[in-house]
């Protein structure tokens, strides 16, 4: 019986990280989830489509990632001009959206149900995003990790360009070989 658990990327696209990203996928079978950046996805929309072409899902993930419209909540627009753009850019309307740093108001809650998103957030935080190295990245998703764990990565940062994140680059292979060694298969998060 194989177990499924769920890599995720958030805050890109952000070359040449996804490119790199999805050349390791695509070595391994495996597939995952980006929660994409309206922002990042007008600036790479080559990569944007290469993320769907290749069988992996493309999330919402807000245009700008702004630490004042969340915390806010004021990302109404901030959702729909990403939507816009995800589906003039690859033609796909996706209903799934991670909200940034994982919170939302109410009443971004209710916007969501009232227009078919589904909130995915995650059980398993890689901490990549605070700059540890690639062993300490892998380390922590191996520690705890079981079956249908929604794992938390980043191909970005909040939408900036260029962003380093050659350590979670550098994590992945070895992450991926001792998932699949353990039984795990890694999975997009279905529509
Ligand atoms: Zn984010």
């Amino acid at each position: 019986m194989k177990k499924d658990v769920f890599l995720t990327f958030d805050d890109g696209p952000n070359e040449p990280y996804t490119s790199q990203i999805l050349d390791i996928l695509k070595e391994f079978g495996a597939k995952a989830s980006f929660f994409a950046c309206g922002k990042s996805v007008e600036y790479f929309p080559e990569t944007t489509q290469r993320i769907l072409n290749e069988g992996h899902a493309l999330g919402n993930h807000t245009y700008s990632h702004s630490i004042i419209l969340t915390f806010t909540g004021f990302l109404k627009r901030e959702i729909e001009r990403t939507t816009e753009v995800i589906q003039k850019t690859t033609g796909v309307k996706t209903n799934l959206f991670r909200p940034p740093w994982g919170v939302a108001a109410p009443w971004t809650k209710s916007y969501l149900k009232a227009n078919n998103y589904k909130i995915i957030l995650w059980n398993i935080n890689s901490y990549d995003w605070v700059g540890v190295s690639a062993q300490d990245i892998e380390d922590t998703v191996l520690k705890k990790i079981k079956p249908n764990s929604i794992i938390l990565l980043h191909d970005g940062k909040n939408a900036k360009l260029h962003h380093n994140r050659s350590q979670t680059v550098l994590a992945l292979p070895s992450l991926i070989k001792n998932l699949h060694h353990r039984g795990f298969v890694c999975r997009s998060i279905p529509i």
